[in-house]
């Protein structure tokens, strides 16, 4: 059978997408802004996907990303804000001055200022010796960021948009090729000798990238490392959720749909190619394009048979593997806790050999300081959370589990009292949530964080466009170029719509 079989019913949309995490939704807006014809389907009861959130008396706590970049307001790097614009909508946003304050071995205390220069001194102050590698390791990152920052971020796979790109800004494409297979790690190997300054390079990649540097594309380091200084982390007044829920209303706005509760279970493919999808109920939905926003893990085995995943795919699979899934806290707590002057996001690492293993490094952030309103006044919201795996949360009985969540919960919040005396006295609420929450609340295979390297891999190169081996069908999100965050997946998204608009004949 071919799509045109008079058996197949006429697609009633032009473009179905599966999933309204950040990477579905700006694909959706972007679309529908060009009039194409969109309907979104979500299994949740709200959008956002691990951008969403969640309340409880009195808290709104963010599920996952509360570190947001793409919210300046100059360059073209700024997505989130780009996104909301193409459907008409905005989002009042508060600047936070320092990036991460990390915890760390023997000591050592650092903060990642908004000024790039404070920034520099700080890390200097500690490393004097490596002043020149240094500046000339960031330096570098801030080539990769000019170039991108100069340019439209839209689909590499589409051959005219590269040529007029290339044709308009030819010396920061060339700047681009040659970064493009290149690891931050070699880069900073070349400029750093201290093992230790390393061993914090290596950090500042993994609380992002969730492998060391060796490991992690220098465009995404290039990116990250130069955007915080430029655009700047900025958090989103009335919490993380309200970029999926505005992005939503633009959305509808501008003519298209989203349903929830609408969970797919398949993706329906005639004569080798996607032609609609079929829901846990039983209903179908035609598209004359169909996109993927869960995982490509997911995608390949639960909506698609998985005996006849592409070879593409297997050989992506052998590239990629999952990342971690997390333990997470999410507590209210007195405001007693946190002095002034206390940092929104935090890193805690007292031993440099475990930064990659379960429990090793943990992450906080707390949103209040910078919008009060998320909590009832004289509370925080604190979202902590550490790498977990499925595998050690699977075969428990219901009391067994419950058991190793109050464990876990207990080392971790035993380890942050060192950084906040007090905290275990000043809880208020207390919610845990592991891999098997991730799993289930977010949609994503073994709960993972995203797809990271299985060896060192040339830089990005080994990432997958939005385009699948098929035909009408594309994905988009963390496990397409460039990879994770909320940025990073608004990129897929401007990429993906990109593609389809000029494969589905829209301007
Ligand atoms: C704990 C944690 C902290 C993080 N911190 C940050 C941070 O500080 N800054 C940052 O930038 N990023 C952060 N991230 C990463 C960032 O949140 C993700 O990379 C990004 O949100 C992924 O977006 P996505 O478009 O790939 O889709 P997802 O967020 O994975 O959303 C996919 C959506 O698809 C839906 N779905 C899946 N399958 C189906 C189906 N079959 N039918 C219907 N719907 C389906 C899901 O319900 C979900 O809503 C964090 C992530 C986590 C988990």
């Amino acid at each position: 059978m071919s799509a045109t079989d008079p058996a197949i019913p006429t697609p009633e949309f032009d473009v179905i997408v599966t999933g309204s995490g950040i990477g579905g939704l700006v694909t959706a807006t972007q679309l529908a802004a060009k009039g194409a014809k969109v309907l979104v389907l979500e299994k949740y009861l709200i959008p956002g996907g691990s951008a969403g959130y969640f309340e409880r008396e009195g808290y709104r706590f963010d599920v996952g990303a509360s570190m947001i970049f793409g919210f300046g307001k100059q360059g073209t790097t700024n997505l989130l804000t780009r996104a909301l614009e193409g459907v008409n909508m905005s989002l009042d946003t508060i600047a936070d001055p320092v990036q991460i304050h990390y915890h760390l071995a023997a000591g050592l205390e650092l903060k990642v200022h908004r000024d790039y220069e404070k920034f520099l001194q700080e890390l200097t102050a500690h490393f004097p010796h490596e002043r020149k590698g240094i500046r000339r390791f960031y330096e570098e990152c801030w080539q990769v960021f000019t170039a991108l920052n100069t340019m439209d971020l839209l689909s590499l796979e589409e051959p005219r948009y590269l040529l007029r790109v290339f044709f308009q800004h030819p010396l920061a494409c060339l700047r681009l090729v040659k970064y493009l297979p290149q690891n931050a790690g070699d880069i900073a190997r070349r400029y750093i000798k201290d093992p230790q300054l390393l061993q914090f390079i290596d950090l500042e990649c993994y609380c992002w990238s969730v492998v060391p540097a060796e490991r992690t594309p220098m465009i995404n380091a290039g990116m990250v490392f130069s955007d915080r200084h430029y655009g700047g982390i900025n958090y989103p007044r009335g919490g993380v959720g309200q970029i999926a829920q505005k992005l939503v209303e633009g959305l509808v706005k501008a003519g298209g749909k989203i349903l929830y509760k609408a969970r797919v279970t398949k993706i329906l493919v005639h004569g080798g190619k996607a032609v609609g999808v079929q829901l846990a109920n039983g209903k179908e939905y035609r598209g004359k394009r169909i996109v993927s926003n869960a995982t490509r893990w997911d995608t390949f085995a639960q909506l698609l048979p998985p005996e006849t995943i592409p070879t593409k795919e297997k050989k992506w699979q052998g590239r990629y593997q999952k990342s971690p899934s997390f333990f997470s806290l999410h507590m209210g707590v007195e405001g007693k806790v946190f002095p002034p002057g206390t940092d929104c996001h935090h890193i805690l690492l007292e031993d440099w050999q475990k930064m990659e293993e379960t429990e090793g490094t943990i992450f906080v952030s707390i949103p209040t300081l910078l919008d009060p309103d998320l909590a009832p006044a004289g509370y925080h919201i604190v979202h902590s959370f550490t790498p977990s795996w499925i595998e050690d949360w699977k075969g428990l009985s219901p009391q067994e589990y419950e058991e190793k969540k109050e464990d876990a919960a207990g080392r971790l919040i035993a380890r942050l009292e060192k950084i906040f005396p007090g905290l275990d006295a000043g809880l208020d609420y207390l919610e845990c949530g592991t891999p098997r929450t991730h799993r289930r609340f977010l949609g994503r295979s073994d709960g993972t964080y995203g797809p990271i390297p299985s060896r060192k891999l040339p830089g990005l190169l080994g990432m997958p466009f939005n385009r699948t081996a098929i035909p009408g069908l594309y994905c988009v999100g963390d496990s397409t170029f460039p990879g994770q965050g909320l940025n990073a997946v608004a990129f897929s998204g401007f990429a993906c719509s990109h593609r389809i608009a000029v494969d589905l004949g829209l301007h």
